[in-house]
């Protein structure tokens, strides 16, 4: 599909509605549109969303690279890109935010828990990463991600199935039920090579962890490098059964 048959589809899927859709309206845009965008360029599989969505359409970003935020910024100059601020990244991380949204067109909307690290303790018990995983990522990530959701109808990720063996399925058009919302991964199909070429053909900022050996990056107590050939993802909560934090779950 060329990104213009996509914009004249998302044209007619859109109505005259951009905003506002019922559940059960998203769910449907969903089984009408998963098989078709499927095979769809990842440009094209962001415009379809920008011109069905409107404004209610975001970007998710963990900052390990900015490749979805170009592709979407390409597509809707200004779109909101969330972040999920923990309180626990690795500077770099926090350098590559500032840079994305310094240089890239883009608006920003940084997402902050509930409760800041010094609440947490005092409430929960000093590093809580190290007792409960899973309650420190739902209060630091899910349950934040979940309120901000509020405000849009779609959301797009940087998903890959080439990522590990737990996202082999992960579709380009889903529905997120426990959100109620329609989950975009437009680059899902991508392997490592395409991300490698789209980031040196199109100059695209990638935190420099990613050359210092943590091909995934998420929090710094729960991130570690890892060698040559294992897993990307088995620096992640690295000995222990847990291999995502809750969002795609
Ligand atoms: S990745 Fe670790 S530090 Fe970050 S929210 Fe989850 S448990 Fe907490």
């Amino acid at each position: 599909m060329t990104t213009t048959a996509a914009t004249e589809l998302a044209r007619a899927a859109r109505g005259t509605e951009a905003s506002g859709r019922t559940p059960e309206e998203l769910r449907e845009l969903v089984s009408i549109w998963a098989a078709e965008l499927e095979a769809a360029p990842a440009s094209a599989i962001i415009e379809w969303a920008a011109g069905t969505f409107g404004d209610r359409f975001a970007v998710a970003s963990s900052m390990g690279d900015a490749v979805v935020a170009d592709l979407a910024s390409k597509a809707v100059p200004g779109i909101d890109l969330l972040f999920l601020d923990t309180g626990y990244h690795f500077i770099e991380t926090i350098g590559t935010r500032d840079a994305v949204a310094a240089t890239m067109p883009v608006t920003l909307i940084n997402i902050t828990p509930r409760q800041t690290v010094a609440e947490q303790d005092a409430e929960y018990g000093k590093d809580l990463f190290n007792r409960d995983t899973d309650l420190c990522c739902k209060l630091r990530k899910v349950d934040p991600l979940n309120a901000a959701l509020g405000n849009y109808d779609a959301w797009a990720t940087g998903l890959r199935r080439a990522e590990t063996r737990n996202r082999v399925i992960a579709p380009v058009l889903d529905w997120d039920a426990k959100r109620q919302k329609v989950k975009v991964s437009p680059i899902a199909r991508w392997s490592d090579d395409d991300i490698e070429r789209y980031i040196a053909e199109n100059g695209i900022l990638v935190n420099p962890l990613a050359y210092d050996g943590y091909p995934s990056i998420g929090c710094e107590p729960c991130t570690r490098r890892v060698a040559p050939g294992e897993d990307p993802r088995s620096g992640r909560w690295a000995g222990s059964n847990k291999t995502e934090c809750g969002i795609h779950t």
